[in-house]
């Protein structure tokens, strides 16, 4: 048959490639470096990891990345393996020799009679002549590419940059200092958290974000373009003590239940973050502070002093697409279904989640070729939360990539102890695990039979 295009060798286009040829379909894998670069990639390796050698807990009862990796061995991964077989101590973590796991990747692929890789840069989206073509191309995708897939979507469907607010548990939120309110009771009156502060808290609060320590722009991130809307919260505070109380704080269209009577000097405002409603994102606070930093100063906010972060926030670039409102469930172009995305430009974050979205497209386009069927892994496990996550179940108006996370599944059964009690934090996390370890059997023996 005539050979299947994956285009980006990274972690996601590495792990796609393997599963096809795996299942007997022949390969062409497009890799740019070393005849393009990126701004980050060191070497002319395959699934190079551009910057921490850690892939994360390794904890696959107690830790949703940790679960995804026993998800990716039981897949049959390539990029797990040789992690597992390339790794370096590092206690509860699956950390690498950075060098030999991307050589192993890469030998793996070369060696492969049904993989050919082609070293040049794809300028525009393949038309359909092509097949069904992956595209892993990453968060550096080069910019001929980028407007290529621009122009075939739509003008606003194309990150360039990640400006992420930080995203907090619900069930982490103090609700006897912060309540459900829209401002001016719009919507459905009860969409957004609300967190009050009085004139000496944000001061104080301001004080701190002032102090805070900040990243660094790299050399090549500092071109990133700032849009107004979208400033950096402490770059806001630097414009005057006042802005933060008339910009994304301010305290108009919403009452205290708490204390109805004294009006907040500013309010601080959390917004529904997935379809689930375990997430809330803090409205407007995207930000480079250091992310200990984030922790310690938005703790000081009234109602979150014992918040517990998905995600902290940050800046830096990042191409990705809007894939709630583009990709169908099997991560196809709506627009173009013979391309399919994989890897960090679908919005998923991290070298797991990457490798996941890749091992993924990789089966769907496999079944797909070989005329089986292969629904979805259940969102009740790690590949499937994070599949739903990004087909879907995240908001299109306000998708930011996502590492994964328990706030991704939907909640488990309540479970107790022996009395009576519900089961919390760690105990609760091996609700998920336990679930998830189940229901992932019949779906794996479903790709079992694909080829
Ligand atoms: P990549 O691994 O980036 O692979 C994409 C590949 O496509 C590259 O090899 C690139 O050369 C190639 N390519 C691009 N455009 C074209 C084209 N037009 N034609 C042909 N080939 C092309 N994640 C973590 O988990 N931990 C970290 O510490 C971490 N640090 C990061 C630091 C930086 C500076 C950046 C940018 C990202 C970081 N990430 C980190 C996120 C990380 O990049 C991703 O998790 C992961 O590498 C994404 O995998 P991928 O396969 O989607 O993309």
């Amino acid at each position: 048959s005539s050979p299947l295009h994956v285009v980006g060798g990274g972690l996601a286009g590495s792990e796609a490639a393997w599963q096809l040829a795996e299942r007997g379909i022949p390969v062409i894998l497009h890799e740019m470096r070393p005849v393009k670069r990126t701004e980050a990639h060191q070497t002319d390796g395959l699934a190079e990891l551009v910057c921490s050698n850690s892939l994360r807990s390794d904890d696959a009862e107690y830790n949703a990345v940790g679960l995804l990796h026993q998800e990716l061995r039981r897949a049959g991964s390539l990029i797990l393996r040789t992690a597992d077989a390339t790794a370096v101590p590092a206690g509860g973590a699956l950390a690498v020799d950075r060098e030999a796991f991307s050589q192993a990747v890469t030998t793996a692929l070369h060696d492969h009679p049904l993989i050919t890789i082609v070293r040049e840069e794809l300028t525009t989206l393949p038309s359909a002549d092509w097949g069904p073509t992956i595209i892993a191309t990453g968060p550096l995708t080069s910019a001929p590419l980028a407007e290529s897939i621009r122009q075939a979507t739509a003008e606003d469907s194309l990150a360039f940059f990640d400006a992420i607010a930080p995203i907090v548990y619900k069930d982490s939120i103090d609700f006897s200092k912060a309540w459900f309110q829209s401002r001016y009771d719009k919507g459905t009156g009860t969409d957004y958290i609300n967190c009050p502060m009085t004139k000496d808290e944000y001061e104080a609060f301001l004080d701190a974000l002032l102090a805070a320590e900040k990243t660094e722009f790299k050399e090549w991130e500092k071109d990133t373009p700032y849009f107004e809307g979208c400033l950096p919260i402490e770059v806001m505070a630097e414009r005057g003590r006042q802005t933060l109380a008339y910009g994304p704080m301010k305290p108009v269209g919403l009452t205290n239940p708490h204390n109805p009577t004294v009006k907040p000097h500013a309010i601080i405002q959390l917004r529904q973050d997935n379809t689930l409603g375990t997430l809330y994102n803090i409205v407007g606070f995207q930000t480079k502070l250091k992310h200990g930093e984030q922790s310690r100063i938005f703790r000081m906010i009234p109602g979150l002093e014992s918040a517990e972060f998905a995600r902290l926030g940050g800046i830096h670039r990042n191409t990705f697409l809007n894939s709630p409102r583009l990709l169908d469930q099997q991560l196809r172009l709506k627009a173009l279904p013979h391309i399919r995305f994989a890897g960090q430009v679908t919005g998923c974050e991290g070298y797991v989640e990457s490798t996941a979205v890749g091992l993924m497209a990789g089966l769907f386009t496999a079944a797909e070729v070989l005329g089986r069927d292969l629904a979805s892994p259940p969102n009740t496990t790690a590949l499937g939360a994070i599949l739903s996550h990004i087909t879907g179940g995240a908001e299109a108006e306000t998708y930011q990539p996502m590492n994964v996370n328990f706030g991704l599944f939907p909640e488990p059964p309540v479970e107790r102890d022996e009395r009576g009690r519900r089961l919390k934090g760690r105990d609760r996390k091996k609700s998920y695990s336990k679930r998830a370890y189940t229901e992932l059997t019949p779906w794996l023996e479903q790709v079992s039979t694909i080829g």
